[in-house]
């Protein structure tokens, strides 16, 4: 009687154990589509240049949101977004450094796979044009 309790736990435990392995494997089909969806890991911040690690992410806003071709309004990495961080918001097209409230404006371009941000300007450079 014993013995055959035995043979039953280990054949719940394997079925378990096989479950468990079935859970993993989808879960690691699921990461993958979402781990290409936050990019690559060696980002870099377009305002002050600083290396981002996965979760470091810029903080920008697109209009109209989930068209193909956008604009986007970005405000900059933890590293120099006011008030934490330290770092100098640098417009790539001027060259001034950004106010508290400054921002830079790009075109933000989404193909299949690919997403492409083009930098116009920033609130300083693209009030003169
Ligand atoms: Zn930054
Ligand atoms: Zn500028």
């Amino acid at each position: 009687m014993e013995y055959l309790v035995i043979a039953f736990l280990i054949a719940v435990i394997l079925i378990l154990m096989q479950f468990k392995s079935r859970l993993t494997k989808t879960s690691r089909k699921e990461k993958k589509p979402a781990a290409v969806e936050t990019g690559k890991p060696s980002k870099f911040c377009p305002l002050c240049n600083s290396p981002l690690s996965r979760g470091e992410n810029v903080r920008s806003k697109v209009y109209p949101a989930g068209e193909k071709d956008s604009l986007m309004e970005v405000y900059g990495c933890p590293y120099c977004l006011p008030p934490a961080g330290k770092e100098n918001r640098i417009c790539p097209v001027c060259s001034k450094v950004l106010p508290k409230d400054g921002y830079v404006i790009g075109r933000y371009f989404v193909k299949p796979g690919k997403r492409h941000l083009h930098i116009l300007g920033c609130t300083l450079c693209r009030k003169i044009k």
